[in-house]
């Protein structure tokens, strides 16, 4: 198989560029280093099988692939917030020229939308069948109305034009090639606590996410593109669920650090709770995460570790 990965040269994306060429596919990431790294995909250039192509897929590309992975679209708030309209126009415009693509090659499509379609939810833990809470005219409006506009013409087009599809919805992932400047909350809190500075609490710290380590949700992926007679949306994610304050008591313990807290304003619009309902992941795909936090958030640190160039001992 061909596959295209737009967003290849990200977070995810480069874990996933990396998968796939593992099993024995070729490759073509599509990027335009907004908020990824050449770094991330630099191990990968000498490989045959693999191609870089810089690209904004605002503007329509034509490729011949059969599968398109697509996640281009910055997904940590201070990024997606930095050029709001650009967003936007990201998630809509550059989910139409990828259907276009499928369509016209015939290729599977699969999104990476979000747990933010879900806002701030008022039903928890969130199954596939919750509409959502989302302000539309909020700060993360732009990436969450994004998301849903982008599930939204996926449907469409399979409705409409039988584009073979597939959504997952995806909650907050973390683990090694998260930047250093990313401003998530697991980089910023194990950054923090290896360089022993405070770690920043937005709000009072009792809203809660479920963390996935990367491997977990790169092996949801793979799975579910090539799952047949399922389009979703399903859910992927860690469905433990912990407070900020556990999260930053966790890096400050595993990272031997002496920092300490400091508290911020909470941000507009920042969802109290969170946690991914997963049953239909596990019967469709027979999926369930591995890695529990402890385990992940040890091996995130050690990789801050190296990038911020300090010993281990
Ligand atoms: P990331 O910011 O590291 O990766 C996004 C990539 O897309 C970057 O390499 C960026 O340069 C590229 N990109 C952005 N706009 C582009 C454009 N117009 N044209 C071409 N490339 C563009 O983020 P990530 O965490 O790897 O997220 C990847 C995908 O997964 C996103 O679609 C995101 O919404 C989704 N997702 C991620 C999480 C998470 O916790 N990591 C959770 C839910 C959904
Ligand atoms: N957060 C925090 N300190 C930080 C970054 C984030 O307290 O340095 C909080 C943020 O307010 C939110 C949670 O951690 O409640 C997760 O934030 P993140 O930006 O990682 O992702 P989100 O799930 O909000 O998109």
């Amino acid at each position: 198989m061909r596959a295209l990965v737009t967003g290849g040269a990200g977070f995810l994306g480069s874990h996933l560029c990396e998968r796939l060429l593992r099993d024995g596919h070729e490759v073509i990431c599509l990027d335009n280093f907004f908020s990824g790294k050449r770094a991330n995909i630099q191990h990968l250039q000498g490989h045959p099988a693999f191609e870089f192509i810089r690209h904004d897929i605002v503007e329509p590309i034509l490729l011949e692939v059969d599968r398109i992975f697509h996640l281009a679209c910055p997904a940590s708030p201070v990024h997606y917030q930095y050029n709001p309209v650009k967003t936007i126009k990201t998630s809509v415009m550059g989910t139409i020229n990828m259907l276009g693509l499928a369509k016209r090659v015939r290729a599977r499509i699969l999104l990476t939308s979000t747990s933010e379609v879900y806002g701030d939810p008022e039903q928890h833990p969130q199954t596939e069948s919750y509409w959502g809470h989302v302000n539309p005219i909020g700060v993360r409006s732009c990436y969450d109305e994004g998301k849903r506009v982008a599930e939204c013409l996926m449907m469409d087009y399979h409705r409409q034009n039988h584009v073979d599809i597939r959504i997952v919805r995806i909650f907050n992932t973390y683990g090694p090639r998260m930047a250093i400047n990313d401003g998530r909350v697991v980089s910023n809190f194990c950054v923090a606590a290896l360089r022993g500075e405070d770690l920043p609490i937005y709000g009072d710290g009792k809203q809660t996410r479920s963390f996935a380590y990367v491997d977990d949700i790169i092996e949801a992926l793979v799975r579910m593109m090539n799952a047949e007679g399922l389009t979703g949306p399903v859910n992927i994610g860690n469905p433990d669920e912990f407070t900020i304050l556990e999260l930053a008591s966790l890096a400050i313990e595993l990272a031997r650090s002496g920092s300490k807290l400091t508290y911020h304003p909470a941000r507009p619009d920042d969802p109290v709770r969170r946690r991914p309902d997963i049953s239909l992941a596990k019967a469709r795909l027979g999926w369930a995460p591995k890695i529990p936090l402890r385990q992940g958030l040890a091996l995130t640190i050690e990789h801050f570790r190296k990038n911020l160039g300090l010993s281990s001992t």
